[in-house]
């Protein structure tokens, strides 16, 4: 079952258009292309994280070697 990407009725899956609106539907080439960028924008927000946690902990390790280098009385 899929759901008109214009009216939002509910309709079988594989009609190229919607019964109730005349709209067409996307294909599952076109749904396969949209998963895809999904999973590229959900593989670069999860970079993004690493990268920021990454930069965390090195900023983390400076202020240690800075406190480690201060003179001890
Ligand atoms: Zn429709």
């Amino acid at each position: 079952m899929g759901f008109c990407i214009s009216c939002g009725q509910q309709h079988q899956d594989g009609i190229r258009f919607c019964r109730f609106c005349g709209n067409q539907q996307p294909g599952d080439q076109l749904l396969a292309r949209l998963r895809q960028e999904a999973e590229q924008i959900h593989y670069m927000r999860l970079q993004a994280q690493a990268l920021a946690q990454q930069q965390q902990q090195q900023q983390q390790q400076y202020q240690q070697n800075q406190y480690n280098q201060q003179p001890r009385w």
